[in-house]
């Protein structure tokens, strides 16, 4: 548990005891009441513990080492564990781990499922073992290939979701005078090679305000509108929109 991040300080593996999150060169990190560990690297407060000798938290991490390891899932980017619990739930003897900048995001994820090893971190600079993943998701957030290259097995998989065209266009078009479709970047990734894209097109209907707020509320324009577009949706009380992204598969290159 918990067992594939590293140190963000020194880039070591830690070990567990007691709700801390210990490296062998004795940074702390404690997991907090609401189920995460904050493995910032400009969060300076980690502490420095002399209590366990050093060489012997290295032999207890070498003796769990040796005791087999499950399939490995980082979800990258991770928000409020929705996909994260998902996996964990379905395959339960997978090892799921969360990294997300948010910790109010990441308090929502560690309630969805106490069995995710969730972290505050930034996918600029992974706090996970390299070579340690054989899934990497990321889906809809921002994308680091060099560093999703480093965590994944040679043979892992990274898995990304993108938002088609017209991904939300009926929203859009309630709110905004000239919605634009959206523009699809470009699938090929550095250090990756795909091996598999599938799309996900349906339409949604919504019959209630309160969904459609809620709808709104989970995206990006949420932050992005002026008070005015925003009004627009107070009440409305039926809406169809368009669902559209694509997944993604890549092999490492
Ligand atoms: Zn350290």
């Amino acid at each position: 548990m918990y067992s594939k991040f590293i140190c963000p300080i020194c880039k070591s593996n830690f070990n567990i005891n007691n709700k801390t999150l210990t490296c062998e060169n004795n940074h702390c990190y404690d997991i907090s009441k609401y189920g995460y560990v904050n493995l910032m690297r400009s969060q300076k407060s980690s502490k420095k513990r002399h209590g366990d000798d050093k060489l012997m938290l290295k032999s207890r991490h070498d003796l769990k080492r040796s005791g087999g390891e499950n399939f490995t899932v980082l979800d990258v980017g991770c928000g409020e564990g929705y996909y994260t619990a998902n996996i964990k739930q379905n395959i339960p003897n997978c090892d799921v781990y969360g990294i997300d900048i948010s910790k109010d995001a990441l308090i929502y994820a560690a309630k969805r499922d106490k069995n995710i090893y969730l972290a505050v971190a930034s996918c600029s600079e992974i706090p996970i073992e390299s070579g340690s993943c054989d899934v990497v998701l990321n889906i809809f957030s921002p994308t680091n290939t060099d560093e999703y290259s480093r965590v994944l097995r040679s043979d892992g998989i990274l898995i990304k979701a993108i938002p088609l065209e017209n991904h939300l266009f009926g929203l859009k078009n309630a709110i905004y005078d000239k919605p634009y479709k959206n523009k699809i970047d470009s699938r090929e990734l550095e250090n990756f090679i795909v091996s598999d894209f599938k799309e996900i097109k349906y339409t949604l209907n919504f019959t209630s305000n309160e969904d459609i707020i809620s709808l709104f509320k989970m995206t990006p324009y949420y932050y992005k509108t002026s008070r005015t577009d925003q009004a627009k949706l107070e009440n409305l009380a039926n809406l169809e929109t368009e669902i559209e992204f694509g997944i993604i598969v890549y092999q490492k290159g």
